[in-house]
């Protein structure tokens, strides 16, 4: 079976631009995949190139084992990578994939381009870390100047389109500010291109499908810098298989999609998490705008599991109480051992180890009582959710009592109405 992709084209909306082209999925409707920008940046999307929309259907085309059939030819690099090396690799090392063809002509065609570096800006750890990294760079080339949100991480994919949008505009108010600060530009994009995935289980927060946002901008950018969740060291596609997150095999897709003329980097790679936490925690642009949570209003809820991993990371080296712009941080300070069991019922290894081992380090004591709490109330507390997290009556009555808002992110009334529904079609 083949899915097909059309020519790309460019098409002007009010104010933006979209790179479409059409995909025809086996069994499917024909539909329109886009990616949309502001009109400054429309002269920089590639047309000539099918390249972009390969990349961005490609994990879902190998979980089902479909063809993918491009009318315009690809670049020689990237079709090379993936048939040589990428399709094979990812279809005989995980359980998720399997191996496909990419039928098509291949090209060797120059695109130009300004030249510049860019990085990925969620206002999270990794991606703060990426920016300050490359900021003031001894190397010139290297400098960082454009910042990218695109509809494409964590936060944004696996909710549906209406949800995502109101994160999205959201985030791309505040992160606007935060790069005007930094004196380097936002680029948002936004996309259907998750809607395609249908929330099926094809790994998250993977580079492959991130790095057709950049394909896609490919005029703009020489170099980008993939912010990397883990340590080079942590590549393991068993691992990969296991939870689906594409952390776990970054070092190998960074060389994969990298082209001549746009070149990806593994950055984040030679540091760990809480290595990275003390290179970006003095800054005060950081103390003021970091945002890990993935909440829809761009804040941090200070429950979730994201928030309370970076609070711990933040309050192991001391650092927590310059972040009351951000975080929650009196009402953590005052039930922080609570917080902490929490945390470490609810998080893995290794950003629950180094926690521990950091606070060690900075001479700071875990009681007993954080083990005890941890397992004999959140541990049964964690397992008893999610065993329930699908049942309709129980769901209910999680938000007639607020336990949203009290135990993670609040949910609008929007996300209540889905969840809810979700629950209703997995009872019957
Ligand atoms: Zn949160």
């Amino acid at each position: 079976m083949e899915l097909k992709i059309g020519k790309p084209y460019l098409e002007s909306g009010k104010g933006t631009v979209r790179l479409c082209a059409q995909v025809k999925a086996p069994g499917e409707q024909q539909t329109k995949l886009f990616f949309e920008v502001d009109k400054k940046w429309g002269e920089y999307l590639v047309t000539e190139l099918s390249d972009a929309f390969v990349l961005a259907v490609l994990k879902r085309a190998m979980k089902h084992g479909w063809d993918i059939c491009y009318e315009t030819p690809m670049s020689e690099d990237l079709c090379y990578q993936l048939t040589a090396y990428g399709i094979p690799v990812l279809s005989g090392l995980t359980e998720i994939y399997s191996a496909i063809l990419l039928k098509g002509e291949t090209t060797d065609l120059e695109i130009p381009a300004a030249g510049k570096a860019g990085t990925g800006f969620s206002g999270g750890v990794d991606s703060f870390y990426s920016v300050l990294k490359h900021k003031d760079s001894r190397f010139p080339k290297h400098e960082v100047t454009h910042l990218v949100l695109a509809r494409n991480g964590a936060a944004s994919s696996s909710v549906p389109q209406k949800l995502a949008r109101e994160w999205y505009d959201a985030s791309s108010k505040k992160l606007a500010k935060s790069a005007a600060e930094l004196g380097m530009e936002y680029i948002g994009v936004w996309s259907d291109i998750p809607d395609f995935y249908r929330r099926e289980s094809c790994g998250n927060g993977c580079l492959i499908q991130t790095s057709s946002f950049i394909h896609a901008l490919r005029k703009l950018f020489k170099n980008y810098y993939w912010a990397s969740t883990f340590r080079t060291d942590v590549i393991d596609f068993q691992e990969y298989s296991r939870t689906g997150d594409g952390g776990f095999i970054d070092p190998f897709l960074v060389p994969l999609v990298s082209v001549d003329g746009l070149r990806f980097h593994h950055s984040g790679g030679e540091a760990s998490r809480i290595e990275k936490v003390e290179y970006i925690a003095d800054f005060p642009v950081v103390q003021r705008s970091l945002t890990v949570c993935g909440s829809l209003d761009a804040g941090n809820c200070g429950n979730c599991v994201k928030c309370l991993r970076t609070m711990a990371e933040l309050n192991s080296i001391g650092k927590l109480e310059q972040f009351q712009e951000s975080f929650p941080v009196k009402k953590y300070l005052k039930h922080w051992t609570g917080k902490l069991a929490f945390e470490l019922a609810l998080d893995h290894p290794p950003f629950t180890t180094d926690i521990l081992k950091t606070m060690e380090a900075h001479g700071k004591k875990v009681p007993a009582a954080v083990f005890m709490k941890k397992w004999c109330f959140y541990t049964p507390y964690r397992k008893v959710r999610e065993a329930l997290r699908d049942h309709y009556a129980v769901r209910k009555l999680y938000y007639m009592l607020k336990l949203d808002e009290k135990t993670g992110q609040k949910h609008s009334r929007e996300m209540k109405r889905l969840r809810l529904e979700e629950c209703k079609r997995k009872r019957r």
